[in-house]
């Protein structure tokens, strides 16, 4: 059966476009993308612009039940590795019941706040003893089990996580849910694969960083994904933190994006995720091998890891999108208002993720952060394109922030620099089905309420 919805005002992957009808398959997938139409009688019309749904493109979902527990002050000179204590802590401790709980929470979240599909970055794999659970699979059929309760889309990707350190030190206590070997984990891709394609979820891989898997390990996970799926997307941390890039420069004597480079088959299907940290060469290098970099700006700001230098990737001819991460802040608009700030600030002018064929800041972005998250995602979420899945996001013309306002670019400019957390937001659909109206998913509080009880047994003080 065919659904039609007819906008006033539509982004498409070109710009707004006017009296745009919409017509998507039973399969979800966009089967008309038609701009100057004319609504045919009894079409739904949408409340004000319709966006295209954001993917989210790095989450590790059980962080958000942290949130607030981690801004004070412990030793002098705090720092990413003090936080990284108590997120051992949850690791170590997270039950595969209040991990689903997280997620399904998280991703109602996501929902309402412009996230149609997210990246899971995802490395608790063991028991709490560090054994393997009698369906290894447990924990990421959590995650796959939140993703379906909500409707968010979701590209999985296990993560491989060998060492702690650089040289091969060895995993610590703390990371023993991580570890697994390289054949061990192309065991679970193999057995996840089926799963995840009856899902319409895509499956991945994450090497977690330089740091935690040796090269020769590395190399033969991406040789394995690819011969299980050769376009399967693969996602790593790079270069964080400065401590990280000298770390890596002492074991190699090669910078860390550098390194990878120089030994990966580095291309489109990669994300390089906080690739924060690079010179001028890898900059050029990193862009021009068509990997998107992960920017998470809310995470990235944070835990104080440094500012990505925006002008160099774009001046590349860069792809970029953005994640939530660490949610310690989930909202769409507010992980592209603040990409912007650090940009201005960083270079003293204003509008810089503007370009040409976008002047409005907020729409420029919105279109690249789609189109590389999309990438990222290896899912079918380029935007609103024919081929595509109706993944919409619907603002509220009639909200008192966008009202009066004379365009659909001052609209989005104001959800994204003038709104305040999800208030502009009326409608998500994601595979052409509507999971949140008047601004609410359906499992609304009921969602909320699971996270808080897991994070309530998470946070209690240990004994
Ligand atoms: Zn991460």
């Amino acid at each position: 059966m065919t659904q039609t919805l007819f906008a006033d005002h539509a982004l498409l992957p070109t710009g707004w476009a006017r009296d745009v009808l919409l017509q998507w398959n039973a399969a979800g997938q966009l089967s008309t993308v038609a701009p100057d139409s004319t609504a045919p009688a009894g079409t739904p019309r949408a409340a004000g612009p319709v966006l295209p749904g954001l993917p989210n493109l790095h989450s590790h979902a059980f962080q958000r039940a942290m949130g607030g527990l981690t801004e004070y002050r412990g030793a002098a000179q705090d720092s990413f590795w003090s936080w990284r204590e108590l997120m051992y802590r949850f690791a170590g401790a997270i039950t595969p019941k209040q991990l689903e709980a997280i997620a399904t929470g998280l991703y109602v979240e996501m929902l309402e706040a412009g996230y149609t599909s997210v990246c899971e970055f995802h490395y608790v794999h063991h028991d709490l003893d560090g054994r393997p659970y009698a369906d290894d699979r447990e924990l990421s059929l959590c995650l796959l089990r939140a993703a379906q309760a909500t409707g968010i889309g979701l590209t999985l990707l296990p993560v491989l996580y060998q060492t702690s350190g650089f040289g091969g030190t060895p995993p610590n206590d703390g990371q023993k849910r991580f570890i697994r070997r390289t054949d061990n984990m192309l065991a679970l891709l193999q057995s996840l694969k089926p799963l995840c394609d009856a899902q319409g979820a895509r499956l991945g891989l994450a090497p977690h960083s330089l740091r935690a898997v040796p090269p020769e390990a590395l190399r033969e996970a991406v040789a394995g994904l690819a011969s299980l799926d050769a376009t399967a997307p693969i996602h790593i941390h790079i270069a964080e933190q400065t401590g990280e890039v000298e770390a890596c420069q002492r074991w190699s004597g090669q910078r860390p994006v550098q390194w990878l480079l120089n030994h990966l088959p580095v291309d489109a299907r990669w994300c390089l995720v906080h690739a924060t940290h690079m010179d001028a060469d890898e900059y050029r290098r990193a862009a021009h091998s068509g990997a998107v970099a992960g920017l998470c700006p809310t995470t990235e700001a944070n835990l104080g890891d440094g500012i990505f230098d925006m002008a160099q990737w774009r001046g590349a001819g860069g792809r970029w999108g953005v994640g939530s991460d660490s949610h310690a802040t989930v909202n769409a608009a507010e992980e592209l208002q603040l990409l912007e700030y650090s940009q201005r600030l960083a270079t003293r002018q204003r509008n810089v993720l503007a370009d040409d064929a976008q002047r409005h800041v907020a729409t420029a972005m919105t279109l690249h952060a789609v189109a590389g998250g999309a990438q990222a995602s290896g899912r079918a979420v380029a935007g609103l394109a024919v081929g595509q899945q109706a993944d919409l996001v619907l603002l509220d013309a009639s909200h008192p922030l966008l009202q009066g306002l004379p365009s659909p670019d001052a609209m989005l400019s104001a959800h994204v620099f003038a709104s305040h957390r999800r208030s502009a937001i009326a409608e998500v659909w994601t595979g052409g089905q509507r999971r949140v109206l008047g601004g609410r998913h359906a499992l609304g509080n009921r969602a909320w309420q699971g996270l808080v009880d897991a994070r309530r047994s998470l946070a209690a003080p240990a004994h």
